[in-house]
């Protein structure tokens, strides 16, 4: 906190919602708005998790909210919570995301697992947009809306199709609501992570260990590895007014991937 504060806050008193705020990326990005004077309401399904994380940055400036983002319902209600309490909403972080629960190809695609994903990943993401879009020009309020997509956003994969299908369709979301929103003055943009350890994809340690190293083979940079914290620091820039004539963009937090990786170690 003391270092930030020798430089400016730059979500002075900014209203967030941040969903999927209660771990990873998510749980990050409240971290860290926080520290830049944000207000953050989490929306999340993980009501333990992320009450502990609202408690662990404080009642005076983070709440908790129950919310499924596949459930248009209880969007709106996330985004009513936080008008209500708070007078208007400045930032929306639509962040919550799942895995695909298994590798599937086109040829074996399990259209059930398929919706589910979809419910969340995609159709979750535009209700989120939405109705943060509705609050900010009901208010007439100059907002900011992030997405997490993902580099399975900006390529094919040999597996995990339903993944790779939904998080394009968050680019193609950005990319249309960036364009109908700019006449309200809304900036609308995307994170792309590369392969981040997270609780996502319920991996090894092991196993996220070999993920990680096979992404420093197939990353420009060398010697750094992707951390929640830095595709934090992304979000960050693309919700504060450093980014203040940025809008439609896909931010790759990358490395500058330069090969294909196989979709298998996408997230
Ligand atoms: P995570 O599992 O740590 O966090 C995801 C959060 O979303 C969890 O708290 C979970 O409870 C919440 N969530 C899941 N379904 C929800 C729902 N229906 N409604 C509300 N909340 C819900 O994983 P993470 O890696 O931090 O994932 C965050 C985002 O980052 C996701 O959109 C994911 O696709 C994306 N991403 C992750 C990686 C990676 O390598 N971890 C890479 C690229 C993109």
């Amino acid at each position: 906190m003391a270092e930030v504060i020798e430089h400016t806050l730059k979500l002075d008193q900014k209203v967030s919602i941040i969903t999927g705020g209660a771990s990873g990326i998510g749980e990050a990005t409240a971290r860290l708005f926080a520290k830049h004077g944000a207000l953050i309401v989490i929306a999340d399904i993980q009501d333990e998790q992320g009450q502990q994380v609202a408690d662990s940055i404080g009642s005076e400036r983070c709440t908790y909210f129950h919310c499924d983002v596949a459930d248009e319902q209880q969007v709106i209600a996330v985004v009513n919570f936080t008008v209500n309490s708070y007078g208007r909403l400045d930032i929306m972080f639509s962040n919550a995301g799942i895995l695909s629960t298994s590798k599937q190809t086109v040829l074996d695609l399990d259209l059930t697992q398929f919706d589910r994903l979809y419910a969340v990943n995609a159709r979750g993401t535009a209700a989120c947009v939405k109705h943060a879009a509705r609050a900010m020009v009901e208010k007439r309020v100059r907002g900011n809306i992030i997405c997490t997509a993902s580099v399975a956003a900006s390529r094919g994969g040999s597996s995990r199709t339903d993944y790779v299908m939904a998080k394009h369709a968050v680019v193609g979301l950005v990319r249309s609501a960036s364009k109908q929103l700019g006449v309200h003055g809304i900036r609308v943009n995307c994170v792309s992570p590369s392969a981040v350890v997270t609780s996502l994809s319920k991996r090894s340690p092991e196993a996220a260990k070999k993920t990680m190293e096979l992404y420093e083979t197939l990353s420009s940079l060398k010697g750094i590895e992707l951390t929640v914290d830095r595709v934090a620091e992304a979000v960050l820039f693309l919700a504060s007014e450093s980014s203040s004539y940025i809008t439609g963009h896909d931010l790759a937090v990358d490395g500058g991937l330069t090969k294909l990786p196989d979709a298998d170690d996408l997230n």
